[in-house]
């Protein structure tokens, strides 16, 4: 049978840069030079460091994650990952997604991070569908969590409430399913 790890994902709606979290995720874009949406709320609440740090970093493949200090945020650590840029479904853009979420829960547990925050990774600017995003989120961390014992708790930001009661009803359903 497999384990219940589902009381481990909560929703929640909000700001990710307000989170004390051990290790939030940051949607960012290959360049690790900072962007719009959650990486620009991001760098502009952790303040300048962050920035230095990235750069030194060689940027960062799609579906990969690498970890920074977190400076002015009230976090330990940010995990920056790339997720997919949505052309239509048809360039590997669900596991490339699904590699986003497994490799910043990786990181996490690398640096010893016990709770994590994510933002809907590339359902902003990067166009991926909200639902489907959801369920990939969703699907990915459960099976994460089902193997590695190390991770207390997975929040999941939303941004409007809109976002927020989708991730709910796509949690009931996989949790039911
Ligand atoms: P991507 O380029 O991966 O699509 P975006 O930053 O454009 O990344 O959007 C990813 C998601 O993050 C969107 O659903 C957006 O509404 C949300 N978002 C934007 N700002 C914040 C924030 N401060 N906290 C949490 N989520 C945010």
């Amino acid at each position: 049978m497999k384990k219940n790890v589902f009381y481990k994902i909560n929703v929640k709606q909000g700001d990710i840069t307000k989170e004390k979290i051990d290790a939030i995720v940051n949607a960012a874009n290959p360049s690790l030079l900072g962007g719009g949406g959650v990486d620009g709320a991001i760098h502009s609440a952790a303040g300048p460091e962050l920035l230095k740090e990235c750069a030194t970093l060689g940027g960062c493949l799609t579906g990969e994650a690498k970890t920074t200090a977190a400076y002015l945020l009230p976090t330990k650590f940010v995990i920056h990952t790339v997720g997919p840029v949505w052309q239509g479904g048809k360039n590997d853009e669900d596991s490339l997604l699904k590699n986003a979420y497994t490799n910043s829960l990786k990181e996490a547990v690398r640096v010893g991070a016990k709770s994590v925050a994510f933002p809907a990774i590339s359902t902003g600017v990067y166009g991926f569908p909200h639902e489907r995003a959801a369920k990939i989120a969703v699907q990915t961390i459960a099976a994460f969590l089902e193997k590695n014992n190390e991770i207390d708790e997975v929040r999941l930001i939303c941004f409007t409430r809109e976002s927020k009661d989708l991730l709910e009803k796509v949690l009931i359903e996989l949790k039911n399913g």
